[in-house]
């Protein structure tokens, strides 16, 4: 069987409880205080967001109506998709000496061109309210695989409303991708193992494979020898991100979009890892 028919891999289970029957509508009243304050640094930069756009293939018919004609109001979703990307581009300190991996990493991640982390891809919305995020692989050979974020990422009164939490479903998502490339099976619970077990307290586990800083070049994330020791998660590459952004950022980044970082990171890493907790934010680097 030709590993893209699988089914759509649910892959980010959210805390607010079991998949809905009731299709939410996202929030556009507003953004949260982290999305206020990168904002402000950043502004309605047009440029960037046409960029964005292309660099991510976002496609019209998805976002219409969530801000693909209204791309300067931070209340709606494309914005906050692509002030999201602005801050895995642009945000990271890339520090050989402390950063997990480097800025190349997770735009190669994020983004929709296909290399050595992914196939091409491209980025949808969903109003699903049960979910972060999903990845769907494709099932014919002129299809894309399809990353989509939903609700709790961008509802402002959601603790992972937030730029840091959004790219890090980039990354998680396209980890699932990843996996897809090289045909990884992670387990059948939406992509992930079933729990809860070890110190994983969900129904959708992943192991840490800890690595040291500098074990991975930048541009080497993707990498893998087949055992754990040259391996990542992708709640693990997830986790990385988010910490690079707490704890390694550029130093113009907001102390709100860094704590919201280090929080879903923190949540992560005691409740999705067999062999957890996790990498903490703020723990000593190296080790
Ligand atoms: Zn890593």
């Amino acid at each position: 069987m030709n590993f893209k028919q699988g089914i759509a891999l649910a892959s980010a289970l959210c805390a607010l409880g079991g998949a809905s029957e009731a299709l939410a509508t996202c929030d556009q009243s507003g953004a949260s205080q982290a999305d206020i304050d990168l904002w402000n640094i950043h502004g309605c930069w047009s440029d960037f967001y046409v960029w964005q756009a292309k660099a991510y293939d976002l496609r019209s018919g998805d976002w219409s109506g969530r801000g693909w004609n209204d791309a300067c109001n931070v209340a709606l979703e494309f914005p906050k998709h692509w002030s999201a990307a602005y801050l895995v581009s642009y945000g990271l300190a890339d520090n050989v000496s402390q950063s997990f991996h480097g800025t190349v990493d997770y735009r190669a991640t994020a983004e929709a061109a296909s290399g050595n982390y992914h196939d091409s891809l491209y980025h949808s919305v969903t109003d699903d309210a049960g979910i972060f995020g999903r990845f769907t692989p494709r099932i014919w050979p002129w299809d894309t695989d399809r990353v989509e974020t939903a609700c709790p990422l961008y509802n402002r009164t959601s603790a992972n409303a937030n730029p840091g939490s959004r790219g890090g479903d980039f990354m998680h998502e396209g980890w699932h991708a990843n996996y897809d490339k090289y045909g990884i099976n992670n387990g059948d619970q939406g992509g992930h193992r079933a729990g809860p077990t070890g110190a994983c307290t969900i129904n959708g586990c992943d192991y840490f494979y800890f690595h040291g800083i500098g074990a991975y070049a930048y541009g080497a994330m993707w990498e893998n020898n087949g055992t754990a020791s040259r391996f990542h998660s992708p709640n693990q590459v997830q986790v990385e991100y988010l910490c690079d952004v707490a704890d390694q950022p550029k130093s113009w980044v907001p102390a709100s979009v860094r704590q919201t970082a280090a929080s879903d990171a923190n949540t992560r890493a005691v409740t999705r890892f067999i062999n957890g907790p996790g990498y903490s934010c703020g723990s000593p680097r190296p080790w």
